[in-house]
């Protein structure tokens, strides 16, 4: 995107040529069915074959325990419907978090406007970090699952999933996480966690959008969402999408060889931005935790600005960021996040989410703190908002 910055990485991120590279035999030349039975579907079937073997390894799991998905939101929504429907002959209560994504709060809604199930929303702290003994407290002999995410989308908080994942194991309940955020960036071993579901996104990794999976530990309760066809051993029905798939694996497999170094470039590049920004713009807010969150991730509130006016303005500019969720933008409801954190209205709504990537240089950050200065300075000039303190 010529010389334009683009720092919503926690939206989507860029296809890698690498990734693409991995793809093009299956977008174009083999393009047979890999359930088919001659030779060049025998070849995207092994190809589905050794994505699924470096998925699995790369997260630490077994290959038969992996189902691809069409995106992170079906995989959130294979999991929690799954696992409540296939249970709820044992009990029909589940545990979440106020600051899931909407592709697992809106799921278990649902469960519990149709299908008689119960929920309890357990609450963060003003960094968004759960509290566990409100989870312990939740959690009830009908309970049938607990999903918590692993990293939050907007303001990138780490939560402590290997703890919530001991107190599950030992009550026997499954437990899902969304680690659609994490997958790439923070080592996940599901052989050391007992996690029972995992969903990751291929887009989020520098893989092509469209394309997700699960991982779905053996022996837990299953009732597939989508059926048909005999695909993914039963438990999801579609002809597999080769190439997505294909791509996602190479994605992922180069996320971990770098994963180290991203990390630090990211965090190097991050860590600018929390000391520039509130140094060059007074009345700045950090949101999320300073330690406890993603490399990549960072979340501010600007007193007196308005959130959209302050993104079509950087955008007018060449930088291209976000105010919240990428789904929630557009709208000018505080997001969910930030009000759970106990962050004010008036606050909340001049919110600002960078997320740095792995193009991304000290030079451009240097560009967009300029920037971003000179931006919430006019704004504040031009419109004082009621609220501003
Ligand atoms: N979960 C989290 C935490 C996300 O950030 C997202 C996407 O923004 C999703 C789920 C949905 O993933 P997808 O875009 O692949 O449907």
């Amino acid at each position: 995107m010529n010389n334009s910055i683009y720092l919503d990485h926690a939206a989507t991120t860029p296809l890698r040529p690498e990734v693409l590279q991995a793809m093009e035999p299956f977008l174009a030349g083999n393009f047979a069915n890999p359930s088919s039975i001659y030779r060049p579907a025998q070849e995207a079937r092994s190809a589905l074959d050794r994505a699924r073997d470096v998925i699995a390894g790369a997260l630490g799991a077994k290959p038969q325990e992996m189902i691809f998905t069409g995106s992170g939101t079906e995989a959130n929504n294979a999991a929690i419907k799954g696992v409540a429907l296939a249970s709820r002959d044992r009990g029909r209560h589940i545990v979440t978090c106020a600051i899931e994504h909407h592709a697992v709060l809106h799921p278990i809604e649902e469960l519990v406007e149709r299908f008689g199930f119960q929920s309890t929303i357990v609450p963060v702290d003003e960094y968004g970090l759960l509290d566990l003994a409100a989870l312990r407290a939740a959690v009830r002999d009908d309970t049938v699952l607990v999903s918590v995410m692993w990293a939050n989308n907007e303001i990138g908080t780490v939560q402590p999933v290997a703890e919530i994942a001991a107190l599950t194991k030992a009550r026997g309940i499954p437990f899902h996480v969304d680690a659609v955020q994490a997958a790439g960036t923070l080592a996940i071993d599901l052989a050391d966690v007992p996690i029972d579901l995992l969903s990751i996104s291929a887009h989020k990794f520098y893989g092509p959008k469209g394309v997700g999976a699960l991982f779905v530990r053996s022996g837990t309760p299953w009732w597939p969402l989508i059926t048909g066809g005999g695909q993914e051993r039963n438990r999801r029905a579609g002809t597999e999408n080769v190439a997505g798939i294909v791509g996602m694996a190479r994605a992922l497999e180069l996320r971990m060889w770098e994963r180290l170094s991203a990390y630090e470039h990211a965090r190097t590049l991050r860590d600018f931005l929390f000391e520039q920004i509130p140094a060059r713009i007074p009345g700045t807010r950090i949101n999320g935790h300073r330690d406890l969150r993603l490399p990549h991730n960072a979340n501010f509130s600007f007193e007196g600005v308005h959130g959209e006016s302050l993104l079509v303005a950087l955008d007018v500019a060449g930088i291209m960021a976000s105010s919240g969720s990428a789904c929630a933008s557009g709208s000018t409801e505080p997001s969910h996040v930030l009000q759970a954190l106990g962050v004010p209205n008036a606050v909340a709504q001049g919110s600002l989410r960078l997320t740095v990537g792995r193009d991304n240089t000290q030079e451009q950050m240097e560009r967009a703190v300029e920037v971003l200065a000179g931006i919430v300075g006019r704004l504040r000039r031009l419109s004082p908002v009621a609220g501003r303190a």
